[in-house]
């Protein structure tokens, strides 16, 4: 049976896990990353746990058919090289295929978290079955990754993909992280969550969340407060909901896909947000892509991302 290792880096924690042919993990472990420390630290880190990993199993390198990472940044997928990953500062142009290759001898890719965890719930979690899909991530950030035809999207310098850039105004709007403005994630994320549920204390609404709020509003905070019945921010979900589905409307459109996928820690909010995705699409996409398409929540939850990297020796 073929083994394979997935490697799903965040700027807060590494998840190292050993998956089977099957998709199943078979042995896990989590590790901080530690960034301040400099890249160098984190790949020492990532070495012993990959250490640790052949030790507890009792598999030699040779057992390993591959090694695959997921990184949040811009990924030279063709080289195994992170170019530039913002949230993990320090790491910019880092060889990480070659580094791990040299040391396991065991072949070695990497890409970016999100498409991997469209690779994930692909083969193993929402997605199975599906020649054309979308899957979403919506949390700090909106970010996803495209299956047409069967095989994931990378695009001509692996950048394919960023539907929360996808503008929704033509004048103006928020600023957005990328240095635009009226992108889809400038509106619709867990900052702008955040943002618009402070305005409204602002503008003198009672509301739950302020109760709840200890002492910051978190988009969770918000999420309670919807789900125990509190109107305003009922509200922010829908007004939420609908940007996203007007965004996907453009993006079903184009793509004619099978199902969109959303996960992401904003997404676990459930109905309250995507029922107003649905009926937004429902609405506003054309007759024959909303006929085809299915939106469902992801499967995999944060394993979607190391199932995924341990794919990509083979995709
Ligand atoms: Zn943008």
């Amino acid at each position: 049976m073929a083994q394979r290792i997935g490697i799903d880096v965040g700027g807060t924690n590494v998840k190292i896990a050993l998956v089977g042919d099957d998709g199943k993990i078979i042995y896990s472990n989590s590790i901080p990353t530690r960034a301040e420390m400099g890249y160098e630290y984190t790949i020492n880190s990532m070495k012993e746990a990959i250490k640790d990993l052949l030790k507890e199993t009792k598999l030699q390198a040779s057992d390993i058919e591959g090694i695959g990472f997921g990184f949040p940044g811009q990924i030279d997928c063709q080289n195994g090289i992170v170019r530039l990953a913002p949230n993990i500062p320090g790491w910019v142009n880092v060889p990480i295929a070659k580094i791990m290759e040299e040391e396991f001898s065991i072949p070695t890719r990497v890409d970016n978290d999100v498409r991997t965890a469209a690779l994930g719930e692909l083969n193993y979690g929402a997605g199975v079955g599906c020649q054309n899909l979308v899957c979403i991530t919506v949390g700090t950030g909106i970010g996803s990754g495209l299956v047409i035809n069967g095989k994931l999207v990378r695009g001509a310098s692996n950048a394919a993909g960023e539907l929360g850039h996808i503008k929704l105004n033509m004048t103006g709007g928020p600023l957005c992280g990328c240095g635009d403005r009226g992108c889809l994630e400038a509106y619709a994320s867990g900052p702008s969550i955040v943002a618009m549920a402070e305005d409204y204390i602002r503008g003198g609404k009672s509301t739950k969340y302020r109760e709840l709020a200890n002492p910051e509003i978190t988009p969770y905070i918000v999420a309670v407060a919807a789900k125990e019945g509190d109107p305003v921010a009922k509200q922010i979900f829908r007004i939420m909901g609908e940007y996203i589905g007007i965004g996907l409307t453009s993006v079903i459109n184009l793509l004619n896909p099978e199902k969109v996928i959303i996960g992401g820690g904003v997404a676990a909010a459930g109905d309250i947000l995507f029922d107003p995705i649905k009926e937004t699409i429902a609405k506003r996409a054309m007759t024959i892509q909303k006929e085809a398409v299915e939106i469902v929540p992801a499967q995999l939850g944060n394993t979607a991302g190391v199932i995924g990297a341990s794919l990509l020796i083979n995709s």
